[in-house]
């Protein structure tokens, strides 16, 4: 029965402290790596161009044995890091060749790369005798080695055991192993793979709004901020920039300032994560909430508009989006995005569309019709949960519903989700 149920992929993320040894083998490892990738494309470039043939991924792979079996410095690698470098290419040219049969726009030919900053190693399944029944097992190899002090250890293929921080345990399989090197250090991002989180049954919803002035806008009329840190971040990156550009090239100052502009950049990542993560929990745990809707936003029209376009907040928008999927995917919650065509300019409380565009400068929406009067964001949060909760009557507004889960397929769930939907009526006439 298990066998049966799908599963999901988790990744735990450790820092990793490699001595001084292990750092110059790793970094020469990553030199290696980026040549081979490199030399892959190229390789797949030839084929393409002259024959305009695709290289399978079989065929290099062949060619990186006889590469071990003649050359030393190949064979100084782990076999297992150079066989996902090639997976890595052949998954961008997988892409590449798809959309050329597709005839897209954007080809996105996959680049020769200067450097690259990660390596990543599968997790074999090896043959252990059982000790009480006598018969062998295949069992995955654990990369952690556990010791009683603050630091366990990780295994690394033909380094031997790197000092880990394992601030959390290690839920389910472990498949691969990713070793990346960031401003702040070395990190072990660590796959796993654990049965499905079965969804629970909805029964209470919320819906948001995202936009410039406040982060979002809940359908409970409840704001989130912008946070504080946002401008400061902008102005810090200008100032570190401009010193980058004052300093000579290849000097060692300007390494220093290249590494201070990393961290920079690591550390706004950083927080931009660190907000997102518990904006997401709050809006699912902290608020009781099992179902979450928002706007399916394309981000391609915002950006059409100049003024927004500058917002840092516009690109963490996406982040946002998938973070409420995947937290969704890992609890067993639900989160739906639906179009969010006019949501601004429909009143919420009698469905009529303003008359004028109310333009973004406009606070507030005053309804010409009902003469209900609402905060912009907080109208236009009602009527994505309106929305929502009509595309699963599938009724009154044709609306795609986009499932976490499968977000590509807009679900027809006809009338499938009764229960649901009285749940949703519960919730939207509660919140009038
Ligand atoms: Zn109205």
């Amino acid at each position: 029965m298990h066998d049966t149920r799908s599963t999901m992929r988790l990744t735990f993320k450790y820092p990793v402290y490699p001595t001084k040894a292990q750092d110059i083998t790793l970094f020469e490892w990553l030199d290696h790596l980026c040549e081979l990738q490199n030399s892959a494309r190229h390789d797949r470039k030839v084929a393409w161009e002259t024959e305009g043939e695709r290289v399978f991924l079989n065929d290099q792979q062949k060619k990186l044995t006889v590469a071990r079996e003649k050359y030393a410095d190949f064979r100084a690698v782990p076999q297992d890091m150079q066989a996902c470098a090639l997976e890595r290419m052949d998954k961008a040219f997988d892409g590449f060749y798809r959309r050329c049969k597709n005839g897209a726009a954007k080809k996105g030919y996959p680049r020769h790369r200067k450097r690259i900053k990660s390596m990543t190693w599968k997790l074999r399944k090896h043959r252990v005798k059982n000790k009480s029944t006598g018969e062998y097992e295949r069992v995955r190899q654990n990369p952690i080695r556990e010791t009683e002090w603050k630091h366990d250890r990780l295994k690394v293929p033909k380094l031997g055991e790197v000092k880990i921080y394992m601030h959390r345990p290690l839920e389910g399989d472990p498949k691969e192993v990713t070793l990346v090197k960031k401003a702040s250090g070395w990190y072990a991002h660590i796959t796993c793979e654990l049965p499905d989180t079965p969804k629970v049954e909805p029964t209470a919803a919320i819906a948001v709004d995202v936009g410039t002035t406040h982060y979002l806008t809940t359908s409970e009329g409840e704001k989130e901020d912008n946070p504080k840190w946002y401008r400061q971040a902008e102005g810090l990156l200008r100032k570190h920039a401009k010193d980058l550009s004052r300093k000579k090239l290849g000097s060692n100052r300007r390494k220093k300032q290249q590494q201070k502009l990393a961290l920079h950049h690591e550390r706004t990542s950083n927080r931009r994560k660190d907000f997102i993560g518990k904006l997401v929990y709050k809006l699912y745990h902290h608020k009781e909430k099992n179902v979450l809707v928002s706007e399916n936003l394309n981000t391609s029209n915002m950006v059409q508009n100049k003024h927004l376009s500058k917002s840092i907040s516009d690109a963490s928008w996406a982040t946002f989006f998938k973070w409420c999927a995947d937290i969704a995917e890992r609890d067993g919650l639900h989160f739906h995005q639906v179009d969010p065509k006019n949501t601004s300019q429909t009143c919420s409380s009698c469905g009529k569309k303003s008359v004028k565009k109310l333009s973004l400068g406009i606070r507030t929406f005053d309804c010409s019709f009902c003469g209900n009067s609402l905060d912009r964001d907080h109208n236009a949060a009602i009527n994505i949960l309106f929305r929502a909760a009509a595309a699963f009557r599938g009724e009154r507004w044709v609306t795609p519903l986009y499932e976490a889960r499968n977000k590509n397929e807009a679900r027809d769930t006809g009338f499938k989700h009764v229960e649901q939907l009285f749940l949703f009526d519960a919730v939207t006439s509660s919140s009038l």
